[in-house]
């Protein structure tokens, strides 16, 4: 008799195990949350310990001295596209793309996700008259879509996806004034080369992620994405919904310029997650401060858990 309950706990004790190990969500393929937030956290504070990372200034060049070097650490292979920027009759700048290349298990056409990696040189919304012209920090803005590339570089050299996946640091994302037409100035320059290939060598999809380091993260669903990527919005927003996460708004709010535009033109499949109710935004104010790691996370998650199903 003894035998035969201990027989029957056994089998109920594994059937229990069994069950929990089955509705565990996304067993096998679920991200290392602790590990990555603190990845991607790292970037951000060590971009932000920088300063202002506008083109040209002493933080620009820390930055790209960073973003080589992890590259090195994490890609298949790093390429850069560097061009010059004419700012008046009499000057110029110079600027970079930066593309880490991770060939995939598959192959087929690239996922380009990308982000902006300059600042705004100055800070021409901050409510103090006298601070417009001081180079603003970016924490957010700049920040948080390079240090969640970053953090992408690292998962992506630990757990490669099935298709081929270009990371790309885009400059001058932010670089001119409002109106003079100096503005995305690195996804422009990349798209006009991407024209002269042929069309077989295209992105399947490009996918943008600026300012989504905000602590009140709200992601609308933006105009140009919607028109020209509404299968990839619908995908994301499947997942982010399968996640829980409330920061997904399913309106659509803002038509915006971002580095996705360019591609959008082309008739490349283009979405940008942004979070533009940011009161921070093009001011001094925009320092680390205000981010938070769990919103930076949940985008990561998000992106690389709809990447996986591509
Ligand atoms: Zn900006």
């Amino acid at each position: 008799m003894r035998q035969v309950e201990r027989v029957r706990n056994f089998i109920l004790v594994g059937s229990l195990l069994v069950v929990l190990f089955w509705s565990l969500p996304s067993f096998g393929s679920s991200i290392d949350s602790k590990k990555y937030s603190r990845v991607i956290w790292n970037y951000l504070e060590t971009l932000c310990a920088f300063g202002p990372r506008n083109p040209g200034s002493e933080g620009y060049q820390a930055s790209l001295d960073l973003i080589r070097r992890e590259g090195k650490k994490y890609a298949d292979q790093v390429l850069e596209y560097p061009f010059l920027v004419r700012t008046s009759t009499s000057s110029s700048q110079e600027m970079v793309n930066l593309e880490f290349r991770f060939h995939g298990t598959k192959g087929g056409t690239p996922i380009l996700i990308g982000a902006h990696f300059d600042t705004r040189p100055f800070a021409d919304e901050d409510s103090n008259p006298e601070k417009l012209l001081e180079p603003i920090m970016g924490a957010n803005d700049g920040g948080s879509g390079t240090a969640v590339l970053l953090g992408i570089a690292q998962y992506l050299n630990q757990h490669p996806v099935a298709r081929p996946v270009h990371l790309v640091f885009f400059d001058g994302e932010d670089f001119g004034a409002k109106d003079s037409g100096l503005r995305l100035l690195g996804s422009t320059y990349y798209a006009q080369k991407l024209a002269q290939e042929e069309k077989a060598k295209w992105p399947y999809w490009v996918l943008i992620i600026d300012m989504i380091g905000d602590k009140d993260l709200q992601i609308f669903k933006e105009s140009y994405s919607l028109k020209g990527s509404s299968i990839f919005l619908d995908k994301i927003y499947q997942v982010a919904r399968e996640m829980g996460l409330k920061s997904f708004k399913e309106k659509v709010k803002y038509t915006i310029y971002d580095d996705h535009y360019p591609f959008h033109r082309m008739g490349i499949p283009s979405t940008v997650l942004i979070d533009f109710d940011y009161p921070y935004w093009h001011t001094l104010a925009d320092t680390l401060d205000k981010c938070s790691v769990e919103s930076m996370f949940s985008v990561f998650s998000v992106v690389m858990k709809t990447i996986k199903g591509l």
